[in-house]
């Protein structure tokens, strides 16, 4: 700038050094000597208040900078919208008159619901108290025999999605055999069942050799299913989030097609679980979308290698290169890749991504044993790159009254011979017999697949599916009209929503009748296209769309409680 124009040399030096002054004042400052100003003559409290006031509106600024940063400034909106629209319509609900017409038709399907699961017949005997005498052992097998004929649905002739994954009679005969001997251990005391702790310690070992841990420092606990697992990753990275990032508002972020297990440890452990959405064509996790509710708060970003409702695996390594980035924990949920991930390589595919610890962001794995590793329900093995992890899962107390108390999962007393009946089964098995029932598990899986992609046009297979589950949705038929007409064909293949889709998880049961399955789809979307179809003459169709839709939000939820609530009902 040339300012010898507007006069003396003594003015240009004078000019300059108030723009240099200017310039030095830093925005600090100017707020620093404003609020000193400010607060000179003002009394503790009125400061307190004030202090208060404005960190409460700094909290709510970064709420809606992180949710509009999140979803985006239109899915805001539309978020924003349908939370009021819920709340809208829950409120009409409320309102007398429809209260009541809500509350007779929710007992009346809970009614239905009752009549449906519990045996009311003279030719059973009931015990709702203890009876007086003991039954001798003859009587009490004559009772356990006779409730196997109540009227259910058939897993043995392999119609029925997961639920049984081996059920060979020579598996079944050696865990009953393993549960007899270890019948009374009890995983607590170590030193009174030795051969137990013995054999968990393996189990644990050999599941982490089969997802590539690392040597030095990978470690694992063993829990009572896919659940504790799940919950116990995400307490783990809870307290590691607090301990060594002084995290207090704990947020997890998971593709929407996450197992409902993450939602129930985000409910347990007091965390925010934001689910994001799949990308439309592929049903994997929106990277895009999934980066951005990435910030200070994220203890913890989840996938899945596959998911439960449709058998698609996220892009794990595109998590793990985030989960570096950002030095955040990344769990894979491998609870239904179980025994089929780890051995698809070896058995000869192809086109399988990387999933496990070889992805150095991925910091803890669930693998269900009690799935694709065929052992008894009621095992499941839960991974950690290494033992600072594992150790945020461990309950310690060196108080209590009853002396010093460790235990690393969610369990006090549990039965060893759970886990005595799984290493059994997985000795019993070995590498090749895990091989050999992936090929067979996946070939079928691939078969359907394929069928119902050229076969069944009416149906559309949902993303594409490489491991053990297929799903399908339609735009031609109604989804759940088909599960009713398929449930009088004695199959049970799971329901699923958002959007309304069936699908059969391939296990060693159904590999002889997928050819069946294949036959009864064709049949009955052909009656379906037939006939003149309402969604009310559907039980299924009636009851999602109870579900899904807004008008009758927390119906569906009420619905649930008195499914749970007749669990317990004699
Ligand atoms: C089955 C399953 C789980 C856990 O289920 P559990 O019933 O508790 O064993 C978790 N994630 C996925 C993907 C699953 O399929």
């Amino acid at each position: 700038m040339d300012l010898t124009f507007y006069g003396s040399e003594d003015f240009k030096n004078r000019l300059l050094e108030n723009i240099n002054l200017y310039l030095a004042l830093n925005h600090v400052e100017i707020i620093k000597s404003f609020l000193f100003n400010y607060y000179k003559n003002l009394s503790l409290l009125t400061a307190i208040r004030d202090v208060i006031f404005i960190s409460f509106i700094y909290n709510r600024l970064v709420y809606a900078i992180r949710f509009i940063s999140g979803y985006g400034l239109v899915g805001s909106i539309q978020v924003l919208f349908q939370n009021a629209s819920k709340s809208f319509f829950a409120f009409f609900l409320s309102l007398p008159p429809f209260k009541k017409r809500v509350e007779q038709e929710v007992a009346q399907a809970i009614t239905q619901m009752r009549d449906e699961m519990i045996v009311h017949d003279p030719k059973y005997n009931y015990f709702n108290q203890l009876p007086s005498t003991g039954l001798p052992e003859q009587e009490v097998m004559s009772e356990l025999l006779s409730y196997q004929n109540i009227k259910h649905n058939d897993w043995k002739g392999g119609k029925v999605s997961g639920a049984v994954y081996h059920g060979g009679d020579d598996l079944i005969d050696l865990q009953t055999k393993a549960f007899h001997m270890y019948c009374v251990s009890n995983q607590l005391h170590p030193d009174v069942f030795p051969g137990v702790r013995k054999m968990e310690s393996e189990v644990v070992s050999m599941v982490l050799n089969m997802f590539n841990a690392p040597k030095e420092t990978g470690c694992g606990a063993t829990t009572s299913g896919g659940t504790e697992s799940l919950l116990l990753a995400c307490l783990s990275a809870r307290e590691y989030g607090r301990k060594y990032k002084g995290i207090t508002e704990p947020e997890i972020i998971a593709p929407a097609s996450i197992h409902a297990g993450v939602d129930k440890a985000a409910f347990y452990f007091g965390i925010k679980l934001h689910h994001i959405p799949l990308d439309k064509e592929t049903y994997k996790v929106d990277m895009n979308k999934l980066k951005k509710f990435i910030n200070s708060n994220t203890i913890l970003i989840c996938g899945s290698a596959p998911n439960f409702p449709h058998g698609i695996i996220d892009p794990i390594d595109e998590l793990s290169e985030l989960a570096v980035k950002h030095k955040i924990p990344l769990h894979v949920d491998c609870c239904l890749g179980s025994f089929i991930m780890p051995f698809m390589e070896k058995s000869g595919f192809e086109d399988v991504p990387l999933f496990d610890f070889r992805l150095p962001g991925v910091t803890s794995i669930s693998c269900d044993t009690h799935k694709y590793g065929f052992a008894p329900k009621g095992s499941s093995i839960i991974m950690y790159r290494n033992e600072k992890l594992r150790e945020c899962q461990y309950f310690v107390t060196d108080s209590w009254m009853g002396g010093l108390y460790g235990s690393p999962g969610l369990a006090g007393s549990k039965n060893g011979a759970v886990m005595v009946g799984c290493w059994a089964t997985m000795v019993n098995m070995g590498e090749k017999g895990y091989i050999k029932s992936c090929q067979e598990i996946i070939n079928t899986a691939r078969k359907l697949k394929k069928a119902i992609q050229q076969e069944l046009k009416e149906l559309k297979v949902i993303g594409d599916p490489i491991a053990s589950v297929v799903s399908f949705t339609s735009d031609k038929i109604n989804i759940y009209a088909l599960a009713d007409k398929l449930n009088e064909k004695g199959w049970h293949l799971s329901a699923l929503q958002k959007p309304p889709a069936l699908h059969l998880a391939v296990t060693k049961l159904s590999i002889p009748i997928v050819d069946d399955l294949v036959k009864d789809l064709k049949d009955a979307v052909q009656e379906l296209i037939s006939t003149d179809f309402k969604p009310s003459d559907s039980e299924t169709a009636a009851l999602y769309g109870v579900a899904g839709s807004v008008k009758t939000t927390g119906v569906a939820s009420k619905l649930i409680v008195g499914f749970l609530d007749t669990l317990y009902k004699t």
